[in-house]
């Protein structure tokens, strides 16, 4: 069975569940919340209002938009431009650099601008789209690797992303949770990620010096994914930062619980960079088929309104044509 449309909504309902707990301590959270969150609540640092799923789930769909203007990597681009030109609350930094250049290497050139340093989570909270869009096996890779670059081009983060959606095909084929990880580091430590970039025009005679960088850390990045991959699995979570390993290991931690509630809450409640754990860990979940409790769809929105999608839009009437308009294939 193909679960696009259910993931989908899990994702954006664990994205908006983490909205108001984001960049706050679990302290903090602890007091103004309580020990347990179940419904929406008040408090974005963004002004999103309860119900309401923030950039991550935005740019998810924004990615399926681009998918449903059948021209392939460029309808991604442009789509994710219209989201950005359109002045979205919360816009990350490498992300807002990378779609400037309104270019294929836009996000090898923002990332050669940063010294190679910028390696957030920002492809890695959107990369669901790919797998939800319909893609598979290696060309679900192929593709995970290229719209995540788009605007993160650290090897780290294409390589998490190859992970995530080989993950989430290894799950929705009902393998147990350990045997799906060990099924997706399998499938990113046999691909070539600087060949998927190259082949698709994402480094050029422009962006040398960043194709030499990424051949550099490439082996590296696969090794510290894999790493963190393990760790998560056995119960580790090193930080809820925004950097894209850190997001990774929570998300794999959190996700493997026995509902979707325990999943969920686990990232909201540790606060941080909240939002983005908890929509990667609503992606894992949804993959797994578990189901978003139904107190939470009525008033589940997205938080900006821009071509193709309106902030009062109720996203349970709209993914499913959403979901259907971008699949491939
Ligand atoms: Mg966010």
């Amino acid at each position: 069975m193909f679960t696009g449309t259910g993931t989908l909504l899990s994702l954006a309902a664990a994205d908006a569940l983490g909205a108001a707990t984001e960049f706050k301590t679990p302290q903090a959270i602890a007091a103004h919340y309580g020990q347990t969150i179940t419904d929406y609540q008040p408090g974005s640092v963004f002004g999103f209002a309860p119900g309401e799923a923030t950039d991550d789930t935005q740019m998810t769909v924004a990615t399926l938009l681009g998918y449903a203007r059948r021209s392939g990597l460029e309808g991604v681009l442009a789509a994710l431009h219209a989201w950005l030109e359109a002045g979205p609350p919360d816009v990350g930094g490498l992300t807002r650099a990378a779609l400037r250049f309104c270019a294929l290497d836009g996000g090898v050139r923002a990332w050669q601008a940063s010294g190679f340093q910028g390696a957030g989570n920002g492809g890695l909270m959107r990369i669901a789209a790919v797998w939800i869009a319909g893609f598979r096996g290696s060309a679900l890779a192929r593709e995970s690797a290229a719209v995540t670059a788009l605007t993160h081009a650290d090897p780290r983060c294409v390589y998490a992303s190859v992970f995530l959606t080989a993950f989430l095909e290894a799950l929705a084929g009902g393998q147990p949770y350990a045997a799906a990880a060990a099924t997706a580091l399998a499938v990113t430590d046999d691909f070539d990620a600087r060949a998927a970039l190259l082949d698709q025009g994402l480094f050029g005679l422009d962006t040398r010096e960043a194709h030499a960088a990424f051949k550099d850390r490439e082996r590296q990045a696969r090794a510290e994914v894999r790493a963190r991959v393990r760790s998560g699995l056995s119960g580790t979570l090193t930080s809820q930062s925004g950097f894209v390993l850190d997001t990774l290991e929570a998300a794999v931690k959190h996700a493997g619980a026995n509902s979707w509630q325990a999943c969920v809450e686990a990232a909201v409640l540790l606060g941080d960079d909240s939002d983005t754990v908890a929509c990667v860990v609503g992606a894992i979940a949804g993959a797994r088929g578990l189901t978003v409790p139904s107190r939470l769809l009525p008033t589940l929105r997205l938080g900006h309104t821009w071509p193709g999608w309106q902030r009062d839009w109720i996203c349970t009437t709209q993914f499913p044509a959403l979901v259907q308009a971008a699949r491939q294939g």
